[in-house]
This record gives C-alpha cells, structure tokens and sequence, in this order.
C-alpha cells in the first residue's frame, strides 16, 4: 500500500534495524521502544489487521514470534516478553498493516499491564449471552 508506512520500510523505501526476515515476514526494532529490544514482526503483504489478515499469515506471525523471541531475550538480557497486537484505532493500533510486538521485559522494570475491574458474575453471563450468539 503506497501510503502505508511499515510497506515503505519492507520496500527499504524507509530504513529499519532487522532483526529477522524471510519470504514472508521482517522483523525489526520498534523506533519507540517500550523496551530495549522492542521487536514489530510484521507480515510482507499489507493486511489492515488481525481479522482482514488470512489466518495462515497470522499463524506465520506467531510462528516467527516463538523462533525470534528468545534470542531477543537472551541479546536483551530479558526474563520474559510480553506480545501485544493492537487491533483496530481504539485498541491503540496506529500503523494500519497488521503486527505484533514482542516487549522484553525484565524485574522491576516498572510497567503495568491495564487495570482488571470487578463484576458480578451476571454482567460475564450476560456478555458471554450476548457473544455467543454471534460466534459461529
Ligand atoms: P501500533 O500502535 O500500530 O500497534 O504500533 C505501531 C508501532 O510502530 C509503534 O510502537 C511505533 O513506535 C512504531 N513505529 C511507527 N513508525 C515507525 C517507523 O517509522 N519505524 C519503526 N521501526 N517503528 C515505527
Ligand atoms: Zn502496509
């Protein structure tokens, strides 16, 4: 996609640190990181997100995650990872062609997944109600 900007850096048209690319897939560091070590792998083709993505294409982008990220901790020094796909505007997903984020993450680094609530077991049973009509 011309205007997108994760095609122009799989192009070269943009530069990029690669940490990983086959016929597929790129893998490179995120130039905001969350943390050192903050990997965006990303299919080749432009697909808008997880949804419009075929699921062979997401498949491959999990399997790459498993072969890359430990060799991400282990240059990092990191102790875990967290995986994140931000799917759609209101999710945080700024770049519209599909990815995930590896996150190293270390002890004591400070960051904080989002804030779980409290509900009554009614509000799940509606919810769950309400989606399992549409699941097919
Ligand atoms: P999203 O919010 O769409 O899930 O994530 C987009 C990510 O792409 C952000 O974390 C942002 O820092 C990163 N990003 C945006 N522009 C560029 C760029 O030009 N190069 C690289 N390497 N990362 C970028
Ligand atoms: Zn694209």
């Amino acid at each position: 996609m011309s205007d997108c900007i994760f095609c122009k850096i799989i192009q070269g048209v943009l530069p990029k640190y690669k940490v990983y690319e086959d016929e597929d897939v790129v893998a490179f560091l995120d130039i905001h990181p969350v943390s050192v070590g903050h990997t965006l792998v990303v299919p080749k083709k432009h697909y808008l997100d997880l949804v419009n993505a075929p699921p062979e294409v997401a498949a491959n982008l999990m399997a790459i995650t498993q072969k890359i990220a430990p060799s991400i901790m282990e240059a990092v020094g990191a102790t875990a990872f967290n995986l994140a796909l931000n799917n759609g505007a209101q999710a945080g997903q700024v770049v519209n062609h599909v990815h995930l984020h590896i996150i190293p993450r270390f002890a004591d680094d400070g960051l904080r997944l989002w804030p779980a609530k409290e509900v009554k077991p009614t509000e799940l049973e509606d919810t769950v109600k309400k989606i399992r009509t549409l699941v097919v």
